[in-house]
């Protein structure tokens, strides 16, 4: 019979997520297109990071938003005004938003190694227009 009850019981840990946006403008032209994007064209992007814990600091914080923004302003430096498809890894691979959302997946991971008990980066998501958007969301 507890085994029978045990089957219905569940843990449910907590979960915190918070996010943090930057925008940027930026050129680009999608190599192999066939349609308009393959010509020169800008973008006002959108980048959206979320993190994910289940534990808060002393004063009740998963993180501190500047901490997360001053990471992503400074990425954001990287490509802000500038023509992305002559920026790595763009000058490779082709400057769309599912692409740009991994990069800076991989980027934000990279400089949230600095911070102590850094959150997981849960996804991140690009808008190219209010529209139009990609997600990575990294498979462990
Ligand atoms: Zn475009």
């Amino acid at each position: 019979m507890a085994g029978y009850i045990g089957r219905h019981l569940t843990i449910h840990k907590t979960m915190f997520q918070v996010s943090v946006e930057e925008t940027f403008s930026a050129g680009h032209a999608l190599r192999g297109y066939k349609g308009k994007c393959e010509n020169t064209h800008g973008h006002n992007y959108r980048v959206r990071v979320h993190v994910a814990g289940e534990e808060l600091d002393s004063i009740g914080l998963l993180i501190d938003f500047s901490h997360l923004k001053k990471i992503l302003r400074e990425l954001i430096g990287g490509v802000d005004h500038k023509f992305l498809n002559d920026q790595p890894p763009f000058d490779s691979i082709n400057p769309s938003a599912e692409n740009m959302a991994k990069f800076f997946y991989e980027e934000t991971s990279k400089k949230m190694l600095q911070i102590p008990n850094a959150p997981r980066i849960t996804s991140i998501t690009v808008w190219e227009t209010d529209e139009t958007s990609a997600t990575y969301t990294p498979t462990s």
